[in-house]
């Protein structure tokens, strides 16, 4: 089982920890690479999100903990990118010359198709219902609608190496109507989504950041046999936002994906995407 992890969080955005923190926490548990991926400054206020003003810091920062653990441990710069609209994503200039080691492309905005109003689909549940409510007019499939129209915009414009969290709309579009993922139209959806992806050459990541609570990946289990058949180079990545969560999953991920028939995982190997075979 390859120790690595290419998404994860730290205080330059809604980490709860300094990046070295993180850092340490991945050479105790014997990890050969981690790559650091704090979400993308955005072009309104987030929470959530870094801060364009940061940007230059949080790379020196990456910089400075790769020359201190050179030797122990690769570092990696990543930011998980948000992919807005066409204006604002991981295909833009600014990102594109970020001195960065890889991107990752994420969805965690929606925008309703008329009104143009924009829905954290990412959110809790009280908040998801009420932006459900208020912006989407509580139309559950538009939103699910509006989720894999944007990836697949995302994935068309290219500009990062693999994709984040690809299904997470699930977790909230199934707290208000659990039998939407077992649709034909959803299933479908998803289908001819991970086809866009395999025709594009991009990765996906197997985001274990809600097993523990969830007991589910991103993407669904269901979905591993044709990710497999579509040749879809996977990366096992925790998303960890505590430092003790960066294994978090992954020894579940691997036994999955072995069941699934997969042989290999992806990981940066002095810089590069290297594929690694699982083993028994
Ligand atoms: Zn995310
Ligand atoms: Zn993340």
């Amino acid at each position: 089982m390859d120790l690595s992890t290419y998404h994860s969080h730290c205080d330059f955005c809604d980490g709860h920890a300094p990046m070295e923190e993180f850092v340490r926490a991945a050479v105790a548990a014997g990890f050969h690479a981690y790559g650091i991926s704090s979400h993308s400054p955005l072009p309104f206020y987030a929470r959530c999100a870094m801060r364009a003003e940061n940007v230059e810091e949080y790379l020196s920062c990456i910089d400075t903990l790769k020359r201190e653990y050179a030797g122990q441990i690769e570092l990696y710069a990543g930011m998980e990118i948000d992919y807005i609209n066409e204006e604002y994503g991981p295909a833009i200039a600014y990102f594109r010359e970020l001195p960065l080691d890889y991107r990752i492309g994420s969805i965690h905005y929606v925008t309703h198709p008329s009104s143009g109003r924009l829905m954290d689909m990412d959110g809790g549940e009280i908040g998801f219902r009420t932006a459900l409510a208020e912006i989407f007019d509580g139309d559950l499939a538009g939103v699910v609608t509006a989720y894999y129209d944007a990836s697949e915009r995302m994935v068309a414009r290219g500009g990062f190496d693999f994709v984040a969290h690809l299904d997470k709309v699930s977790v909230n579009a199934e707290r208000i109507d659990p039998s939407i993922t077992g649709t034909r139209w959803y299933h479908d959806r998803l289908i001819s989504y991970l086809e866009a992806i395999a025709a594009r050459g991009l990765m996906i990541e197997i985001n274990t950041k809600a097993y523990p609570g969830l007991g589910v990946f991103f993407p669904h289990r269901r979905y591993m046999e044709r990710i497999r058949e579509l040749r879809i180079p996977v990366i096992v990545n925790s998303d960890a936002h505590y430092p003790w969560a960066i294994n978090e999953g992954r020894a579940e991920a691997f036994e999955m994906l072995r069941a699934a028939g997969f042989r290999h995982t992806t990981c940066l190997k002095g810089g590069k995407w290297t594929e690694i075979p699982i083993g028994e």
